[in-house]
Parts: structure tokens; C-alpha cells; sequence
């Protein structure tokens, strides 16, 4: 499965506690990220990530057309809903298209750790 991992800057350490968390479970897919995340979580973790442009430079926009052309299965996009974003046209569209193309999308903590915990149980996916 290819998963990509997406986090605002406040959400940064909540995306890597989430892939330390689930290291094992991620191992087992080909992941994606935005620079940045990626960057961290490749950091922190070991865990091999292909890296697009930042989310601000067009990394969200890079996502979204893999998402656009069915590259991507699930995407983690931990945003900050306090925080205006000089990018957040391209959030939208990002948003917008797994909608479009009914790829799951969790936005939050919560939400990425049940698709993960399904993901690991190979209950869902
Ligand atoms: P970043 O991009 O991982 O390069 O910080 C994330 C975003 O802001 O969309």
C-alpha cells in the first residue's frame, strides 16, 4: 500500500510519535511525504520515505496528483486548524481530491490511529 504522511508545522511531533508508534506497520508500505515531514520522520525513525517538495513550496500539490492519477492509498495529513497556512489553497484541493477519488484521509491523531490500527490487523485494508 502507498501511504503518505503530511503535518503542519504544530502537528510535526504529534506525525512523529504517530510513525514511532507504528514503525512496524509503516515498514510494510511504500511511503510518501512532504519535505519536511519526511525529512523528521525519516530522521526519527529510520524508515525509508520518498520525499516531495515542502508542502508550502508544491508538496501538497505533488500529492495530490498522485492522488489525482490513483498512486496513493491512504494519506495521514495531521493539519493545524488554528493556524492559516500561506498554502491553504493547495490543502483544499489536496482534501478535495481524496474525496473525489475515495481515498481514505485522516486529519487528525485519532483518526490516523484507527486506520493504522486496522492497517496492522489487516482488518481493512
Ligand atoms: P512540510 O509540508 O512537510 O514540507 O512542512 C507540510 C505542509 O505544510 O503541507
Amino acid at each position: 500500500m502507498k501511504i503518505a504522511l503530511i503535518a503542519h508545522d504544530k502537528k510535526k511531533n504529534d506525525m512523529i510519535n504517530l510513525a514511532i508508534k507504528y514503525k512496524d506497520t509503516l515498514a510494510k508500505h511504500e511511503l510518501y511525504a512532504t519535505g519536511t515531514t519526511g525529512t523528521l520522520v525519516m530522521g526519527e525513525t529510520g524508515l525509508p520515505i520518498i520525499r516531495m517538495k515542502s508542502g508550502p513550496l508544491g508538496g501538497d500539490q505533488q500529492i495530490g496528483s498522485m492522488v489525482a492519477e490513483g498512486k496513493l492509498d491512504l494519506i495521514i495529513f495531521l493539519r493545524d486548524p488554528l493556524t492559516s497556512q500561506p498554502h491553504e489553497p493547495d490543502v483544499s484541493a489536496l482534501l478535495r481530491l481524496c474525496d473525489v477519488q475515495c481515498i481514505p484521509l485522516a486529519t487528525n491523531v485519532k483518526s490516523a490511529e484507527i486506520m493504522l490500527e486496522a492497517l496492522k490487523d489487516g482488518k481493512v485494508f
